[in-house]
């Protein structure tokens, strides 16, 4: 323990600005994912559903030696698509390359990748929603034919040589199921929608990360992390890092329950994961719109935000715990956003108005995925 301990020993916010609950990678994620990807199906917690689904479908392509059908994984950042897809090459022995929708805004991109596949090859495209239109057309007939078109010169004298293929497996990752144009959805054998954890599920990530980390933590602080994790695997390991990182620097080392709260207090996040962006996002909503409807650009700019990422990042865990509901209107806060806050909700505001089909549990309340 050390006596002259500040914040700044500790990383409350990174460098690039990055929340500490973010879905998405950030600072040091990356070596620490590799330490902690389950490799196998087994290992691999929770999404028992998807799990068993994609068993089958890897057990027939195996029985068949053929390439696997072609699997879109659709889910928030920080489920475990990557994870996956990596498992996905494993259990099939087959070799994985990996690239993203933004690598490849040329067809002659896409080609150079998939004319270098080995038979049986993995292709893992992560953000495949972001990929240019050329390159998503050739990838149609790669997909189904296994084949490209090279297109040689330009204008009336442009030839297409064809290219045969070898079979292979893609593997697409998409955080946005919605934008993918339905001839690109309808060539996978294979859609999983992953969902948000449940918090047993949680738990026993954090248990097993732990171990992993040789960070010694109680059941009790397990679970009190796993509470604050929004559903989401890759928030609950950044999170018991921190709080790793607290321990050594406030207690010995050891993460008990109130080594635990003190250490998300600090880091702002609060009992159900809310960071300061998702309570700006909501004190804004409450105080100075009156629960709503807003839109959304005029919600970003109460907070200093792009759309995109109050859209993206914070509006998925919002909805999903009930506070806000997505309406034609506009963005509305629920009765219980008010509660959260401490706040009176006004009487016949919009906010106690039933949402329809607004349900604000389940998946699909999640919002565009
Ligand atoms: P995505 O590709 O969906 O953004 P990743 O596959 O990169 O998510 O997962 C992020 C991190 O969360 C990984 O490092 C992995 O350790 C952890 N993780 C995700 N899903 C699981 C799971 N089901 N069991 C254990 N750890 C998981």
């Amino acid at each position: 323990m050390t006596a002259d301990f500040d914040r700044s020993d500790l990383e409350v916010v990174h460098d690039d600005g990055s929340r500490i609950v973010a879905g998405e990678p950030v600072a040091d994620d990356a070596a620490i994912d590799v330490a902690l990807r389950p490799r196998t199906l087994d290992a691999f917690i929770g999404q028992q559903r998807v799990k068993d689904q994609l068993g089958l479908v890897l057990q027939a392509a195996s029985a068949r030696g053929r390439a696997a059908d072609h699997v879109l994984l659709a889910g928030p950042p920080g489920l475990g698509k990557t994870t996956l897809s990596m498992i996905i090459a494993a259990e099939l022995g087959m070799p994985l390359r990996v690239t993203s929708g933004p690598a490849l805004q040329h067809a002659g991109d896409l080609a150079a990748v998939l004319s270098s596949l080995v038979p049986g090859e993995v292709l893992f495209l992560d953000e495949i929603h972001r990929m240019s239109r050329a390159a998503e057309e050739m990838l149609y007939l790669a997909m189904e034919d296994f084949r490209v078109d090279i297109i040689v010169g330009k204008g009336p004298g442009a030839t297409a040589i064809p290219l045969e293929l070898p079979q292979f497996t893609l593997v697409g990752a998409t955080t946005r199921a919605g934008l993918l144009p339905g001839p690109l959805r309808d060539r996978f054998g294979f859609t999983a929608y992953m969902d948000f954890y449940e918090t047993a599920d949680l738990r026993a990530i954090l248990a097993r990360s732990a171990a992993l980390l040789d960070v010694a933590t109680t059941p009790d602080a397990a679970a009190e992390i796993a509470d604050r994790s929004r559903g989401t695997p890759r928030v609950a390991n950044r999170l018991l890092r921190r709080v790793r990182d607290f321990a050594q620097v406030r207690a010995d080392g050891h993460v008990d329950l109130d080594v635990a709260r003190s250490a998300l207090a600090l880091y702002e996040v609060d009992e159900i994961g809310l960071d300061r962006l998702d309570r700006a996002v909501l004190d804004a909503l409450l105080r100075r719109f009156g629960g709503g409807p807003v839109g959304l650009s005029t919600l970003a700019v109460a907070v200093g935000e792009e759309p995109e990422t109050v859209e993206t990042v914070c509006e998925p865990f919002l909805v999903r715990a009930g506070f806000l509901a997505r309406t034609p209107r506009g963005r509305v806060a629920t009765t219980a956003a008010w509660a959260h806050l401490g706040l009176a909700a006004p009487a016949g505001s919009t906010a106690t108005l039933p949402f329809g089909d607004q349900t604000p549990t389940g998946t699909d309340a999640a919002g565009p995925i």
